[in-house]
């Protein structure tokens, strides 16, 4: 008799678990970039919409950037979860320091060869594991990873106005009907502001705060398009950004750096990439690396000079054959400038990302989300992972942790979907128990 009811519960188990071994639903996924959203541009500017984001959602304190706080290299590194060393995207230009070829950055939007170099964004890796995703701006969104295109991409043109409102909502519409009339399940949303403005006016300005309540219109906005388009149950949305902006400091307040002061760009040195905000690099003509270090070490108090081989390990970037072997890096505020001072941005950024100035916006919210939740501030490479495990896909090597974000989930077990069959088989076991212990 208790052999039978034993068997008889065995196959009851066998049964009872076999739908719920299916695959998991997962939710779709929205992640929008504002360019140069600095962590606490909204502290200054009435918000409401971003307030409620707050209540109804989780915020970071802030967030850090990979360690060249520029467009390409931290969206790629959110893109990826990789540091800029293993992704290679290395500067917001393209260039080749044999042939002195630069790509200017919205020409090199669409340059493969630039992005391609073995580490896989997420698109990809969904994709290859059945999703369908989409980049709408997204830098690294328009070209081929091993001969895939993304499902499908628009790539900023040049002099698309980066500001018009009634344009950024449209840009939500079309974000809506992908993933309602084509079933996407992964789209990239990328704005080019506030960091326009910020480098036009400055962060500290009247003209940043009105683009900042344009951002918060704008997310009032997206909420509304989600409720009305039926997602509010399905669809998570992560809001982030790429780096913070800050004030350039000017003469005659100080003393700015102007390379050529201290040294012969001309003779010494057979390719540059400078006066791109805080962050330079320098390729000496051969022979001269010990005369172009010498002359910049020490001469300016606000410059720190690298070797390639000196640059400290936690910046996780000299690993890089593109990193070039003079590495510069300026003090918050001073732009590396190398014949001329154009005063072109009164804010900018490049500077290191442990300033507070670099750091970036984190928000989410959706129905994976808790609500009300404040998270500590964490490396923006962690977004990779948070992302795979949203969509229910099997992560690429990354440099991210889970660790850093599991608590903002509603259900934080580290496995996912297969926690639910495993609580199910536990308590049909303890039921088995019971039974056989009363017969
Ligand atoms: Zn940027």
């Amino acid at each position: 008799m208790k052999s039978e009811l034993l068997l008889v519960l065995a196959l009851c188990l066998c049964v009872s678990t076999k739908p719920l071994s299916k695959k998991r639903t997962y939710n779709k996924l929205l992640l929008i970039s504002f360019d140069g959203f600095r962590w606490d541009y909204d502290q200054d500017v009435n918000t409401p919409n971003l307030d409620k984001l707050v209540k109804e959602g989780v915020k970071a304190k802030y967030i850090n950037p990979p360690a060249i706080t520029m467009t390409s290299p931290s969206h790629f590194t959110t893109i990826t979860g990789r540091w800029i060393e293993d992704h290679g995207v290395v500067h917001n230009l393209m260039f080749n320091d044999k042939t002195g070829l630069r790509v200017p950055h919205k020409a090199t939007l669409k340059r493969s060869e630039w992005w391609d170099n073995g580490a896989l964004p997420l698109w990809i890796t969904a994709q290859n594991q059945g999703l369908k995703t989409a980049s709408f701006f997204y830098p690294g969104g328009g070209v081929n990873y091993s001969g895939q295109a993304v499902d499908r991409f628009l790539v900023e043109d040049h002099g698309q106005p980066d500001d018009n409102e009634t344009g950024w909502q449209q840009n939500i519409d079309t974000v809506m009907g992908w993933f309602t009339k084509e079933d996407f399940d992964f789209v990239t949303l990328y704005y080019g502001e506030p960091d326009n403005v910020g480098h036009a006016f400055g962060p500290e300005t009247p003209e940043r705060i009105k683009i900042i309540e344009q951002i918060d219109r704008t997310i009032g906005y997206l909420r509304e398009a989600i409720h009305k388009n039926g997602l509010t149950d399905h669809l998570n949305v992560i809001l982030t950004s790429d780096h913070g902006m800050t004030t350039i400091k000017m003469a005659s307040k100080v003393n700015e750096i102007k390379l050529s002061n201290y040294m012969s760009l001309f003779n010494l040195t057979r390719f540059d990439l400078l006066d791109y905000g805080g962050f330079g690099m320098i390729t000496p003509r051969e022979g001269n690396e010990q005369e172009v270090y010498d002359a910049l070490k020490n001469a300016h108090p606000n410059l720190t000079v690298y070797k390639k081989e000196e640059i400290p390990e936690h910046f996780h970037i000299r690993k890089h054959e593109r990193i070039q072997p003079i590495v510069l890096l300026a003090d918050l505020g001073f732009n590396i400038n190398s014949r001329i001072i154009l005063h072109i941005n009164k804010g900018d950024h490049g500077f290191s990302n442990e300033e507070m100035d670099m750091k970036m916006i984190f928000r989410a919210f959706g129905p994976d989300f808790r609500d009300n939740f404040l998270a500590e501030p964490f490396d923006s490479v962690s977004i990779y992972p948070l992302m795979c495990k949203l969509l229910g896909v099997v992560p690429e090597a990354n440099n991210g942790s889970l660790s850093d974000t599991k608590d903002m989930l509603v259900d934080n077990a580290d496995t996912g979907g297969s926690s639910g069959r495993i609580k199910v088989s536990f308590s049909l076991l303890v039921l088995m128990i019971i039974i056989l212990t009363l017969i």
